[in-house]
């Protein structure tokens, strides 16, 4: 008999900043449709096109409904349905002898915000891996120079809150295009601009018309260092730090004046290749306006210079006194407004193995051995989840290499057929957060936010939380959380969690709807409110992981042969990999008409996109949209929407930044030329 309809409310668990509150329509079962809470303060009702259509995924064709077993040769992609405790046995089996024969560093646990949580990811998970004795992994894929700076710097304070944006009357949006990747922020800019805001853009490419903003720098990648030096030498030379402020909040200044003062506007200008009248229009412009905000995103730290540029950028504010007002700071990752008391969770881990870079996958995995001489043993089992590293880690050529070692044994946990998931050996059904509990902290937005499931778990699809109890329980290990089901975990975790120092309400969460903090107010005022949560609650301006040459910069002389940088931002379409199997498009490169003229190319011509490192055969698309010199393909594509199953991270550069061994990506240089030619 069909059933009544009704709407399931519960939280986007996309690594996204919005986390948007959903209500997931559900008749007989079936997800209808999913949409946006009217009455949430960001979601405001309306969703991204991603996730609004996540339902496809629950019964698409690619979705992985039971264990299965590798049947065909590696990456072919034929498997046979093995039972749940069949698969639990064997890698349980194959653990054990990689760990007697190389030791429990051999077996690596790869894994990053496929789907966010606070269930997913770090909990039994990490107590299962610790106890194995397995390597660590440091995930630095992104966010790790951004976030290694903003914790020297001002100890992950809390930043400007969206609802915040309106009262700015100056706002740089700097390496961030919000329409793509936090499409929630866009209404308050507008109501901001519309309020009278001056609103400047800093990236190589242009998201925003003429009409919707006051200034677009397109600087080409990786020179946003010299750039923030030289409105510094600017505001320096021109009287304008707010030396009251920074005698009584900040230490640290002397070394950042003192690169400041190698970069002029005109030098800074040329290296950016950008307008010196537009950098002198910025710096005057937000030196006056108060409040006056700086939004960072991701996309200017994945470059060689990227921690020390955002050192500099996340000085702004400090410089010139622009804290104490609502709506005056800046505003980068604020997930260190919640706190989960691990520690009490799952006691010590006592987990002080070798870390290995995530970024530096390739090397690890390849036939011919590991990058560091000291790398003993090397990688003999990977443990895939939250992840798709074909799609999204640099050097796609040397992971394919790896993942095809016969002596490599690779599981992969997943909910749908990825390009990684095809190389496993053994593969494992994961649950999508339409069908598991989940507790999401925002990382843009003030919420936290409960996910309930709205529908039956399809096939034999488990959540993470079980899987990882019962590989600990297969292995012997006696720790409670080993004996946690779904439910048990949600509501321990929710127990140890904290929202700006207070207990949040596990009722609300287990209801699938959101809570927020209390700062004193829902939103922080930074100075005012919320406070450097450094160890002495100073700002430092020149925190430690800088190194030993803080605010130094390093151009990266491309070979003359790539004289192309490539970029490689997220789409609409996808959230880094995510949702391939139902929205992604066919991969193109998007270069500017100059460029292409100057190589014969028309639009929609078939190019072939190529360096020392791997080549990527697709479409080109004109578009002055990018600078010249600059050539733009998404991050994230599948390898069936190329035309030589090869993407963006074939070209991307495995080196890793000197500020927390962060992605270089925009380091990679390229040449384009036409295929048919
Ligand atoms: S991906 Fe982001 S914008 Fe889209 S629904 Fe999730 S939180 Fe909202």
């Amino acid at each position: 008999m069909p059933t009544v309809p009704t709407t399931v409310p519960t939280t986007c668990p996309m690594d996204c900043p919005d986390t948007c509150a959903l209500e997931v329509r559900v008749e007989d079962g079936v997800v209808r449709s999913i949409g946006g809470a009217a009455d949430h303060p960001t979601t405001g009702g309306f969703l991204c096109s991603k996730v609004s259509r996540f339902h496809r995924r629950l019964d698409h064709p690619d979705r992985l409904l039971h264990p299965m077993r590798r049947v065909g040769a590696k990456g072919e992609g034929r498997f046979e349905r093995v039972s749940w405790d069949d698969a639990i046995a064997e890698i349980t089996r194959r653990f054990l002898r990689v760990r007697q024969q190389w030791g429990g560093e051999a077996i690596l646990p790869y894994h990053y915000g496929g789907s966010n949580g606070l269930l997913s990811e770090e909990l039994v998970d990490d107590l299962y891996f610790a106890r194995l004795g397995a390597s660590r992994l440091a995930k630095t894929i992104c966010a790790a120079p951004s976030g290694a700076v903003a914790r020297g710097m001002y100890g992950k304070m809390p930043g400007v809150a969206h609802e915040d944006f309106p009262a700015a009357r100056a706002i740089v949006i700097w390496g961030a295009n919000p329409k793509a990747s936090q499409i929630h922020l866009v209404p308050f800019l507008k109501r901001a601009r519309e309020a009278g805001a001056f609103v400047a853009v800093v990236d190589p490419q242009r998201h925003f018309s003429a009409a919707e903003i006051d200034l677009h720098l397109p600087v080409r990648p990786g020179t946003d260092l010299p750039v923030a030096l030289a409105l510094i030498h600017r505001w320096h030379d021109d009287g304008r730090l707010d030396t009251a402020f920074l005698d009584a909040h900040a230490d640290g200044l002397e070394p950042l004046l003192a690169r400041a003062a190698e970069w002029t506007l005109d030098a800074a200008a040329a290296e950016a290749g950008v307008d010196a009248a537009d950098l002198a229009r910025l710096a005057d412009v937000y030196a006056d306006a108060s409040p006056a905000l700086i939004r960072t995103g991701w996309g200017l730290e994945r470059n060689a210079n990227g921690g020390q540029a955002m050192a500099a950028i996340l000085a702004m504010p400090a410089l010139l006194g622009k804290f104490g007002r609502r709506g005056g700071g800046y505003t980068m990752s604020n997930s260190g407004a919640a706190s989960l008391d691990r520690r009490a969770l799952l006691g010590d881990l006592g987990w002080t193995t070798r870390a290995v870079n995530m970024t530096e996958l390739g090397a690890w995995l390849r036939p011919d051995g590991p990058p560091h001489r000291d790398a003993v043993p090397p990688i003999q089992a990977l443990f895939v989840y939250n992840a798709n590293p074909v799609a999204t880690v640099p050097d796609q050529n040397a992971i394919l290499a790896g993942l095809a070692r016969d002596d490599l044994y690779t599981v992969v946990f997943e909910q749908v057929m990825t390009d990684t998931a095809r190389w496993a050996d053994l593969l494992l059904p994961a649950t999508t957060f339409l069908e598991q509990r989940e507790i999401q902290v925002s990382y843009g937005t003030y919420v936290v936010g409960g996910i309930r499931p709205a529908v039956a778990r399809r096939g034999e699809a488990r959540p993470n939380v079980e899987v990882f109890a019962a590989l600990g329980r297969a292995m012997g290990f006696r720790d409670e959380p080993f004996r946690w089901s779904e439910d048990t975990a949600f509501h321990r975790v929710a127990a140890h969690l904290t929202y700006a120092g207070e207990p949040v309400d596990a009722e609300r969460l287990a209801a699938g709807l959101w809570v927020r903090p209390d700062f004193p107010g829902e939103t922080p005022v930074q100075l005012a409110t919320v406070h450097p949560a450094t160890a002495d609650g100073k700002v430092h301006l020149t925190p430690p992981c800088l190194g030993g040459e803080p605010f130094r910069y390093r151009p990266v002389h491309g070979d003359r042969r790539f004289p192309l940088a490539l970029v490689t931002p997220g789409s609409h379409r996808m959230i880094s990999s995510t949702m391939g199997e139902y929205n992604s498009d066919p991969l193109t490169v998007t270069l500017h008409p100059d460029d292409a003229a100057a190589r014969g190319i028309p639009g929609g011509a078939a190019v072939r996109v190529w360096n020392d490192q791997g080549e990527v055969e697709c479409p080109a698309r004109l578009s002055a949209s990018v600078r010249a010199g600059v050539a733009m393909m998404p991050k994230g594509a599948w390898r069936r929407s190329s035309g030589n199953g090869s993407t963006s991270t074939a070209l991307t550069p495995s080196h890793v930044n000197a500020v927390a061994g962060g992605a270089c990506f925009n380091d990679a240089r390229v040449e384009v030329e036409r295929l048919d030619g």
